[in-house]
């Protein structure tokens, strides 16, 4: 048969002061030996190798008991070892090794070092390649002395755990502790990672608020800067073609302005200058024709009166003054006097007239006077005369008549040049009028065009202002093409372009988040640790809803695994059981938890939560032994219990036989007829696994292959050696 345990060496382990081994050969081997010899220090010392933790199971309280204590003929170690060597040329353990020594050290200082083919590792990585093997766990395959009944007194949860141990469950149990262990962290992740969520949420609520805002303010402001060229374009043009318009219409009221003034000058010289010296002159002329004239007059008067009387003087010789004024010459009188005021009345010159009332007066002083002249001289004298008077008169007439005429004209012609004097006077006020309204005009453009400066400046203004709100979107304003017409439009249009702009700007200063970038920045960290956390916890809610399952498809293979292996254990049990006591039955049940029933009494309607323990099924064992009634755990004798321990032991390591079984005088309460149907079952199950019998029994040792007898000399070291049956019979004595 194949033997997967080859041998175990003790160095300073108990008893075993010095170096020992065990070599196995047969598939059941027997260590026998007097009591004390140090038989269950072997047992404990495979205890130990295997990873066991319980000091108590150990016999001892702490590490350094483990240790050879010292002898007087040996002092004592510092260490205590214990290698045991596997054949894993059948790949038993899951490593890749065809030999597999483990080995345990324990110091005085209670440190454990555990060694795989000599590689120090980690009692984890021991207790785990053991446990696929189905070696190790609760410990059923090693039956310590006076512990065969301890499956008996086991409370139903460590019942169970042996025989989920026996039915190599362990490992699943392990995994799906493991699991749960990784689903406790993976659930107190999902709380870190929810919390620092819920910590990051109200900062990064704030900050997306703020983003949100930034972003606003961005689209306001592109939004603002599409405006604004707009608006800085069609203002550009308009100011240019405003300035040049004004320009235009201010050079030509200016040009108004100075012909218009040239040409008031020219009237002002006219008017004050030419006209006025020219009247003088005329006036001086007429002033003088009519002297001329009022001298004439004066002559022909003369004449006329001397021819007045020449006529007298010839008509009547003799005659009367007073008949000698004749008709005619009384006629004349009458006529020169009427000429003379004629002449008066269209006189408008009041001087011109009072020298024709003066000349009246004369000719009436000279017709009195000449009434009471002297007597005419003769008729022919008086012909003579009168014919050369009547010449002279004409001719006086005749330079009258040219002097009148000569008057008239002046007349007219101071008429004409007082009216040009006048005419240019006016045409002075009508220019002034002009030059004053040409000057308003060129008032109003030039104030026309210091508003375009105005305006031009507030152009300039609004641009730096555009670039340092918006930056280099408003630079290249220029750019943006001019809409079609755009000088042509209402200037209102431009206003209130204007006005939406001057809103826009006071909304995103009103922002009051300059350009954010920092926020920005920040906001997106926080969001990708957010997003990293969000992540984070899908994952980790994915990996503990897996972990769920794999606890549940644990639980589900281990209660099914536990099931099955249950029936045969039971069935194996029976076999057993009815060997050992001819007869009767034993199983082990699977005893459901315990649920708190309501205490009525108290009327306590909450449920009580029940204890772990509690929720777990365990297991109970029912016995029934032949030809007795009363049946249970309780009424057994100690034989009796032993029987059923070992049957129970037994019927365990056949369903899935372990490698290797210890048991440590578990025979030790048999009768010389239980003893030997124990032999019989040992041998039984040496088939199937691979034996080491602590006994004092000969009918066990009869069962062994091989027997090892241990003995302690008087310096209280264990030694081992291989005996034959008959020594042992003697050494175990
Ligand atoms: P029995 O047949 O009575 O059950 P046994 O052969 O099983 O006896 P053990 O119990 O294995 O005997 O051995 C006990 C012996 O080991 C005792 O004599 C004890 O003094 C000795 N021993 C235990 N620990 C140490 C130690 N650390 N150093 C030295 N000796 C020790």
């Amino acid at each position: 048969m194949f033997l997967s345990l080859k041998s175990i060496e003790l160095s300073g382990f108990k008893s075993f002061g010095k170096k020992s081994e065990l070599v196995f050969t047969s598939p059941i081997a027997s260590i026998v030996g007097p009591n004390g010899s140090g038989k269950s220090n072997v047992a404990e010392a495979f205890r130990f190798v295997l990873g066991e933790q319980s000091m108590k199971s150990m016999r001892s309280k702490k590490g350094e008991d483990l240790i050879w204590g010292g002898s007087p003929g040996l002092p004592r170690a510092n260490r205590a070892g214990v290698k045991v060597v596997f054949d894993n040329s059948k790949r038993l353990l899951d490593v890749d090794f065809s030999e597999v020594v483990v080995e345990r050290v324990v110091y005085r200082d209670g440190q454990n070092e555990y060694l795989l083919n000599g590689t120090v590792v980690r009692l984890k990585d021991v207790i785990r390649l053991l446990a696929g093997a189905n070696i190790g766990g609760s410990g059923y395959q090693i039956i310590s002395q006076g512990e065969a009944d301890r499956i008996l007194n086991a409370s139903p949860k460590e019942r169970r755990e042996m025989v989920e141990d026996a039915l190599g469950l362990k490992l699943y149990q392990h995994k799906k502790a493991e699991s749960e262990r990784k689903l406790e962290e993976t659930a107190v992740n999902i709380d870190k990672t929810k919390s620092l969520r819920r910590e990051l949420a109200p900062h990064l609520n704030f900050l997306r608020v703020q983003v949100e805002k930034i972003e606003k303010a961005r689209e306001m402001k592109e939004e603002l800067a599409i405006k604004l060229n707009e608006y800085l374009v069609r203002e550009h043009a308009w100011i240019s073609e405003e300035d040049a318009r004004l320009l235009s219409e201010a050079r030509s009221h200016e040009s108004d302005v100075k012909d218009l003034t040239s040409r008031m000058h020219e009237a002002r010289a006219k008017s004050k200058g030419g006209e006025s010296s020219r009247i003088t002159d005329l006036q001086l002329s007429l002033n003088d024709k009519e002297a001329k004239l009022g001298e004439a007059r004066r002559e022909s008067e003369k004449v006329s009166r001397e021819l007045g009387r020449a006529e007298g003087a010839l008509e009547v010789n003799t005659v009367t003054v007073e008949q000698i004024v004749a008709v005619p010459h009384v006629r004349q009188f009458a006529r020169e006097v009427d000429t003379a005021l004629s002449d008066a009345e269209k006189n408008e010159d009041i001087v011109a007239v009072r020298g024709v009332i003066l000349h009246i007066r004369d000719r009436i002083k000279n017709f009195v006077e000449g009434l009471t002249g002297a007597a005419p001289v003769t008729n022919q004298e008086a012909k003579t005369l009168v014919n050369e008077l009547t010449l002279s008169l004409d001719k006086k007439r005749k330079e009258e008549e040219v002097l009148a005429s000569e008057i008239s004209h002046l007349r007219k012609e101071i008429q004409l040049a007082r009216e040009a004097g006048f005419a240019a006077e006016r045409d002075v006020v009508e220019l002034e009028g002009k030059i004053r309204e040409a000057q308003s005009r060129l008032n109003a453009a030039n104030a026309n065009r210091s508003n375009v400066v105005a305006l031009r400046q507030r152009f300039e203004e609004e641009i730096r202002e555009g670039v340092a709100l918006i930056g280099m979107a408003i630079r290249d304003w220029d750019k943006t093409p001019l809409p079609v017409n755009a000088t042509a439009e209402d200037r209102r249009e431009q206003e209130k372009r204007r006005r939406e702009i001057e809103r826009f700007k006071i909304k995103i200063e009103e922002s009051g988040l300059g350009n954010g970038d920092e926020v920005v920045r920040e906001f997106n960290q926080t969001k990708e640790r957010d997003e990293f956390l969000t992540r984070e916890l899908a994952d980790l809610e994915k990996s503990a809803a897996s972990l769920h399952d794999i606890i549940a498809e644990l639980e589900r293979t281990i209660d099914e695994r536990f099931k099955e292996g249950l029936k045969h254990i039971n069935v194996a049990l029976k076999g057993f059981f009815q060997k050992l006591f001819n007869g009767g039955e034993a199983s082990l049940k699977i005893e459901e938890p315990k649920r708190h029933v309501r205490d009525e009494d108290d009327g306590d309607m909450e449920d009580v939560v029940p204890e772990e323990e509690e929720l777990y099924a365990g297991l109970t064992v029912s016995v029934h032994l032949p030809r007795k009634k009363v049946h249970g755990l309780e009424v057994l004798s100690g034989g009796e219990r032993a029987l059923t321990s070992i049957a129970l032991i037994f019927s365990m390591s056949q369903v899935n036989p372990p490698p290797f079984l210890i048991l440590d005088e578990t025979d030790a309460a048999l009768d010389e007829a239980n003893s030997k149907r124990y032999a019989d079952m040992i041998r039984e199950l040496g088939e199937k696994s691979q034996l080491i019998v602590i006994t004092h029994n000969r009918a066990t040792m009869a069962a062994a292959g091989e027997l090892y007898g241990v003995t302690m000399g008087q310096d209280g070291v264990s030694k081992l050696l291989s005996v034959k049956l008959e020594e042992a019979t003697k050494v175990a004595k």
